[in-house]
């Protein structure tokens, strides 16, 4: 892991560091929005000049815009294994992705009257306490809900299996991979158990799907959503993939052109399919990189691929290891089965007297190094591993490096070792020097 796997744009990016000068920025930020691979970056150069409407005109670029669109939906069912039938939605990211998820939930539900109290109906969302609010909130919209704690990969299957035993579960939402702790969920076992009482299954993938490969077919998961902007292509684009019987009975996601058979002014046919829920100009761009960034991950030799994150995730957790005042946080590293899930490069950690916010803002500022700081859109869960305050965290991806790993380490052993060498304040909610 001394180079980077794969080259992403703005590898070389100088850094300002506060004592003047610059340094090679060390983005260590890839969980929140990877940089683009280099051959994305160029795909969207090459698509381009064809910019057109999708769909709608009998143009040369219209008719090259909407084969570029389609193709990018079928690169994207075999990236993650889909089934003939399923459908791939576009849409704007994964939080759209289960938006749209749990719209179509809340209309069956609708129609067949669980929310009138017809509790023999399957109607239940279940879900575990460490998902990210995307995989979280748009449930929390609907009527029954339980929810599990995990906090070891056995306990939470067995506590997941009560649940479902229960009967009454429609829907199991889990992630494929803590956006937290980076660690990874049995999510094949999580679907045979959910299939096994009757309910479906949906993963959120935004974490998992830049790391792993995915297999619907193989793994029985009904529904998987993710974010191309964390896959390696540019801000804009996700997809939801999955069973279509549920799509095609959710109301559109988007009410408007495109998503039509037939208009009249006072009542409308729906169209089946992905443009049931596709209304308007659809995101061409946004779902050509996504899918030029599946091509090159499915071409990635897998265990090249997993080798180079486990290496700087290893790297790191022992170059910290050595620091006396740092802890790293996991959920399941006392799990009988923890090698076999493993983690993507994720690496959460506090530092023992510094707010993480300041631990953040110091890296950056004086070190040139960016990691995310506070409570990762997982308030539940922090909550739960008793940080309130938040807790820092570095990741990697492809472009990484081995030397992007060693420069935090050394940051924070120069933080503990000599202290903040500016004064720092809270300026609108974020430690500047
Ligand atoms: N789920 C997980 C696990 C994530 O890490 C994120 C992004 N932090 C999301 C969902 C939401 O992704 P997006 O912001 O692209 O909608």
């Amino acid at each position: 892991a001394d180079s980077p796997l794969l080259p992403v744009v703005g590898q070389d990016l100088a850094a300002p560091l506060i004592q003047g000068g610059h340094v090679r920025y060390a983005n260590l930020d890839y969980a929140a929005s990877a940089p683009a691979v280099e051959d994305v970056a160029a795909h969207l150069n090459e698509v381009l000049p064809f910019y057109a409407s999708v769909h709608r005109g009998a143009g040369f670029a219209s008719q090259v815009s909407t084969s570029v669109y389609e193709n990018a939906r079928t690169i994207v069912a075999d990236f993650v294994g889909a089934r003939p039938d399923d459908t791939v939605i576009f849409t704007r990211n994964t939080t759209d992705s289960l938006n749209l998820l749990a719209g179509c939930v809340e209309s069956i539900l609708q129609a067949r009257g669980y929310a009138e109290g017809r509790s023999n109906v399957h109607g239940e969302l279940l879900y575990l306490d460490i998902e990210h609010h995307a995989n979280l909130l748009p449930w929390q919209k609907l009527p029954h809900r339980s929810v599990v704690a995990a906090s070891s990969i056995e306990s939470t299957l067995a506590r997941v299996e009560t649940q479902l035993r229960a009967g009454n579960v429609l829907l199991l939402a889990v992630t494929g991979a803590s956006n937290v702790t980076g660690e990874v969920l049995p999510i094949a076992q999580l679907a045979a158990l959910a299939h096994q009482y009757g309910a479906r299954i949906v993963v959120d993938a935004a974490q998992l799907a830049p790391h792993r490969r995915i297999d619907l077919a193989a793994s029985g998961i009904d529904y998987v959503a993710f974010s191309g902007h964390k896959l390696y292509a540019p801000f804009g684009a996700g997809v939801l993939v999955g069973r279509s019987d549920w799509l095609d009975a959710g109301a559109p996601h988007l009410a408007g052109g495109g998503a039509v058979k037939e208009v009249r002014l006072e009542s409308t046919r729906w169209t089946d399919g992905p443009a049931r829920h596709e209304g308007g100009s659809p995101n061409v761009l946004g779902a050509a990189t996504l899918a030029k960034a599946a091509t090159i991950l499915a071409e990635l030799d897998a265990s090249d691929w997993h080798s180079h994150e486990q290496q700087l995730r290893e790297h790191l957790v022992a170059g910290f290891q050595n620091l006396d005042g740092v802890t790293v946080h996991s959920l399941f590293s006392d799990s009988a089965s923890y090698a076999e899930c493993g983690s993507i490069g994720v690496v959460n950690f506090s530092v023992t007297g510094y707010d993480a916010g300041l631990v953040a803002a110091y890296l950056s500022a004086e070190h040139g190094v960016g990691v995310r700081d506070g409570k990762f859109c997982a308030h539940p869960l922090l909550n739960r591993l008793g940080l309130p305050a938040g807790s820092l965290r570095a990741s990697f991806g492809v472009g990484s490096r081995r030397e992007d790993a060693q420069r935090l380490i050394d940051g924070v052993a120069a933080l503990l070792r000599d202290g903040l060498g500016w004064d720092y304040v809270v300026d609108s909610g974020r430690w500047v020097p």
